[in-house]
Parts: structure tokens; sequence; C-alpha cells
């Protein structure tokens, strides 16, 4: 149990006392609607149904479905333009511009540090160990105020789950809220944090349907909280962030159990034929293991062999930039036949 947490002690001062915008459909969302400007005659073009109307500012029903399949209840869920959203709202309700800072695990996803620093917000960086895990026994003690803290699991750029362990020791020790962004959860048998939230009252876990579902176009990212740190999510968010045809897709992703499955175990399956040829490319030093679907590969002249990779039309991700990932690429698992031909790239232009 986490003593030192007080949530409202963590809450920005202006949002705190923020009255939030009522919209017209939060008071009638039925009946001859004249109450929001909308256009009663159509939309001029769109598929049909209601593309006229705005969307359920709640999102009651796409909530529910999540809630359903995510084993949490709906009042636990916040539904954002892509993770994307969750992290900025984030960082505006916890953090004072110019004064608070976040923590951040480098080599990690690089949008906590460019949403802070949108927001006039400090980071700290505490570097992940040199096999990507946390150490606890470096954890920083800044003197500014840090409300969140942000990890990783599975990690990109690294595709490694961060041990469950070491996030509980933050999670029961660290005095703000932790974040634990998931994005890749499906692609490992780690367990996620999202059954767990009624036992650490801090604990904030992101997810996507970028990923597994495949749905990165749609743009639907997922907070997963208390109730009480959910509400101030839906007091800070645009009325109608979620739109009507992101809900209507995603609705029906969430009945599609097995094709996602197998889409999953496609990936998986890829994973492991990619991570078997690699070994038979010389120029390949070290792969990484993977958890997400990805991976991390140390290979000769990395730079040289993402660029000529990218301009013969094959393209994967330079890495080696990043802490503790020197001369690194990481690749995206495609389809097999993608696979094939990133495989064969990469042996031509490293041979
Ligand atoms: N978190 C992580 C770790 C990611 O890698 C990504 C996408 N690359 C995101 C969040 C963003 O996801 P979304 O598409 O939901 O904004």
């Amino acid at each position: 149990m986490n003593t030192s947490f007080d949530l409202e002690s963590l809450i920005r001062p202006n949002i705190r006392s923020l009255v939030p915008y009522r919209c017209a459909r939060d008071d009638y969302d039925s009946g001859i609607l004249l109450d929001a400007n909308e256009n009663s005659i159509g939309a001029v073009t769109g598929p049909e149904g209601n593309l006229n109307r705005y969307p359920d500012p709640h999102q009651d029903e796409l909530r529910r479905a999540i809630a359903n399949v995510r084993g949490c209840r709906p009042e636990q869920i916040f539904c954002g333009v892509g993770s994307d959203e969750a992290i900025d709202i984030l960082i505006r309700i916890f953090c004072v511009p110019g004064k608070d800072s976040i923590i951040i695990t480098p080599p990690t996803y690089g949008m906590y540090k460019v949403a802070a620093k949108v927001n006039d917000v400090n980071v700290i960086e505490w570097p992940l160990t040199k096999d990507f895990q946390i150490d606890p026994s470096s954890f920083p003690h800044p003197a500014s105020s840090v409300p969140l803290l942000f990890l990783c699991s599975p990690n990109n750029p690294t595709a490694n789950n961060l041990k469950r362990e070491d996030i509980i020791q933050i999670l029961t020790t660290f005095p703000g809220i932790v974040v634990v962004d998931e994005a890749y959860i499906d692609f490992t048998d780690q367990q996620s944090f999202v059954k767990d939230l009624d036992q650490y009252p801090n604990l904030v876990v992101l997810q996507t349907f970028s990923k597994s579902y495949g749905l990165a176009g749609i743009r639907l990212g997922l907070a997963f909280a208390s109730e009480a740190i959910i509400s101030w999510f839906l007091r800070v968010k645009a009325p109608y962030n979620i739109n009507v045809l992101t809900s209507r897709v995603a609705l029906d992703a969430l009945s599609q159990t097995s094709t996602l499955q197998k889409n999953i175990d496609l990936i998986l399956s890829e994973r492991t034929r990619v991570m078997t040829s690699l070994t038979h490319i010389p120029a390949v030093k070290h792969i990484y293991p993977s958890d997400a679907n990805f991976v991390l590969v140390r290979v000769e002249n990395a730079f040289h062999v993402y660029k000529t990779m990218a301009d013969a039309g094959v393209v994967i991700r330079y890495r080696g930039d990043q802490l503790h990932c020197d001369s690194t690429i990481r690749i995206t698992i495609g389809t097999p036949e993608e696979n094939d031909a990133m495989l064969a790239m990469l042996k031509e232009v490293t041979s």
C-alpha cells in the first residue's frame, strides 16, 4: 500500500478549480435535437448513419465494451485520440508548467518527453540499465516536484518487458502517478496491470487500438485508472474527442476476437521466424529479446544500413541515437512477404 499518495494534492491547481464545459449532449441525447447547432438536413457525404450529429461525449457504449474485454469497470476508462492524447492530458492534469517535472526511463517512447516539453514541463531522465530494466536502487530524488513517472512495458524501442516486481516496487513507493504504457501488451505473456487497478490508486495504464487491433488509422487510445483519476481526464478532455466512425469501428473490432488472436499469432510466429533468420546474417551482432511486434537489432554500420534500405524501399527505424542502443535498428514485424523482402535486403546491403 502506497501511503504517501494523495490524488487531490497532485492535481494542478487551475485544473482542480476548473468548471468543465457542459455540452448539449450532456443534457439530452434524443428527441427533436435543435440544441447543438448541428445540421438536421444531413451530411453532404460519408457512410450511413448520424454523421451530422455530434458523438456521445461520454462514449458509454464503447467504454462498456472495452471494460468487458479488458476486465475492468467502464468508469475506469478514458478514450483518447490515440494514447498520445492520454499522455498529453496526463501532463496537463498533473504538471504545473515551468515548475513540475516528469520522470522517464530512456531509452523509451519519445512522446513522453515531447508532450512534457510542449507543456513546458521539465523532464528527468532515469536511465534503464544496459539490459533495459529499471534499477530501483538508482531512483532519482529530484528537488522539484514530480507528479508523474512514465514506464513503458513492453518498452519501445527495446521490445522487452520491464520486470513486474520492479514496476510494483515503484507503484508502492512513488508518491505520484505511475503510468505503465502497455501499447504492446497483446504481444507478450506478461500480465496486464489493468486487472490491478483497484490495488494501486496511483496507477494509470495506457493501451491502444493501434497495435494488436491493427487500427492505427482510427486513432483510439485508452487510459485505465481509478474512477477518481479518470474523472479528471473527463473534465479536461474536449467534449466530443472520439468521433462516430472511430467508435463504430472500435466496437466492431472488440467483437472480432478470433481475428485479433489469429493476427497476433501470425505476428508472433513471424517474429520468431525473423529473429531466427537474422541470426544467419553475419553483420547482425545482437538480437534483443522481444515481447512486442518489433525487434531491436545491433548491426554493423546501422545508420548506413537503415538509409540504404530505406532509399531502396524497405523502411526500418534507426535507433542508434538512443541511450544504450548504439548501432541499432528497430524492425517492425510485417507480413510474411514484407519480412522476406526486409531480410533479403538486409542480407544484400550488409554483404
Ligand atoms: N505508446 C507507445 C509505447 C508507442 O510505441 C506508441 C506508438 N508508437 C504509442 C504509445 C502511441 O500510440 P497511439 O497510436 O495510440 O497514439
